[in-house]
């Protein structure tokens, strides 16, 4: 049943005037169609060969554009699965308690089992209030959409969407093809912007579409190219656009870099495994939006007096540490093909790991340390 009164109202208006950016754009590349592909290459091009060539690249680059733009549009953000919702029960209980210590203690226990390893500032639980439920890693609330997104990035008027886990990838490449699709309509319409100054070009309403063409293409070119190159660097720090603003912060700390697995893997996590897909608007990123690997050193295995917890052999034979509490299987993907990571951490002897201690040289008592060790070195 809709909901009445003046507030459903007013959302319901105000959802309409999301869509006002999107039909902006959509109206715009409806006239950059009629104007590059009628208007310049039928009516103003001379050369037959030129005309094909331009007409076949050019739609080449428009489907491509449409295709990825109209992915990140409708493809619906990606919210925290049930397991991050507290129980009734949890949430009975968290109702009654004054907020404080109390309040920190059930989340906590809440927690426990979920591949949680970033914190407020504060150090405490990550916890949404409005859904009631425990932040996944790198999940944010959506004031506009008024939910959690996974991995969320942020959220983008120019598709009237959330730009998070499930859809980076689509945004990513409709930056690139758009981008791709402006360079190349400023490049083939300057000599016929050119003619247009030098009085070259017959006195047809075609030159005002040229004219405009080239100024929409090399202005929309210049601030595309800023995002995309702004977004590469995320891509291969692996940040998402809020946490380039605000570092997450782990159980030992902030740590800018805390998601990062060098360039090849960071790349691998937006864009899959498969190189054939790469290019395409087609879900192909790594992991189920929950979990990430982190490159911190597990906190169990640290001696509280080392405030990174890096023991420098340690550090140095695996840059990448991975959480011990278990990741999903789909997670795991990126550290090894058939293990998921069970909990090692109350399994491990921790007098093992002293500062002096090679790591490769320490004493494996347990099987799955082992196996760790000897995916860790695999990876490196
Ligand atoms: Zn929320
Ligand atoms: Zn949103």
């Amino acid at each position: 049943e809709a909901p009445k009164g003046p507030e459903a109202r007013a959302r319901r208006w105000r959802r309409i005037l999301y869509w006002i950016p999107v039909l902006f754009i959509g109206l715009l590349l409806g006239w950059s169609y009629y104007a590059y592909a009628g208007q310049l290459c039928v009516v103003s091009m001379e050369n037959i060969g030129e005309q094909v060539v331009c007409l076949i690249v050019y739609h080449l680059l428009f489907a491509m554009f449409v295709w990825s733009y109209w992915k990140t549009i409708f493809t619906l953000p990606m919210n925290p699965s049930k397991e991050f919702h507290l129980s009734y029960a949890e949430k009975e209980l968290l109702e009654r308690e004054p907020r404080g210590e109390t309040h920190q203690e059930i989340l906590k226990r809440a927690a426990r089992d979920l591949p949680v390893y970033t914190r407020t500032m504060s150090g405490a639980i990550r916890y949404c209030d409005r859904c009631q439920l425990i932040k996944p890693d790198r999940c944010h609330h959506c004031s506009v959409c008024d939910k959690c997104i996974l991995k969320m990035d942020h959220h983008c008027p120019w598709v009237n969407n959330c730009v998070g886990f499930s859809n980076y990838k689509f945004f990513l490449l409709f930056l690139a093809y758009s981008l791709l699709y402006c360079l190349f309509i400023a490049a083939t319409d300057l000599q016929y912007f050119i003619k247009f100054w030098t009085n070259g070009l017959p006195d047809t309403q075609a030159k005002f579409h040229i004219m405009f063409l080239f100024f929409a293409a090399a202005m929309f070119s210049v601030s595309l190219s800023s995002l995309f190159g702004y977004h590469c660097w995320l891509v291969s720090k692996n940040k998402s656009t809020l946490e380039a603003f605000r570092s997450p912060v782990f159980r030992h700390g902030t740590d800018k870099n805390g998601f990062s697995l060098g360039f090849s893997k960071n790349l691998r996590q937006v864009f899959g495994d498969e190189k054939k897909y790469w290019p395409l608007p087609v879900f192909s990123s790594l992991g189920d939006g929950c979990s990430f690997p982190t490159c911190l050193v597990n906190q169990d295995l640290e001696q509280p007096s080392t405030p990174a917890g890096l023991t420098p052999a340690i550090k140095n034979l695996e840059g990448h540490q991975f959480p011990s509490k278990p990741l999903r299987e789909s997670q795991s993907h990126l550290l090894t093909d058939s293990q998921s990571w069970t909990d090692n951490s109350t399994n491990l002897d921790k007098g093992k790991v002293g500062k002096k201690d090679n790591l490769c040289s320490f004493v494996l008592k347990d099987e799955k340390l082992n196996l760790m060790v000897h995916v860790k070195c695999d990876l490196l």
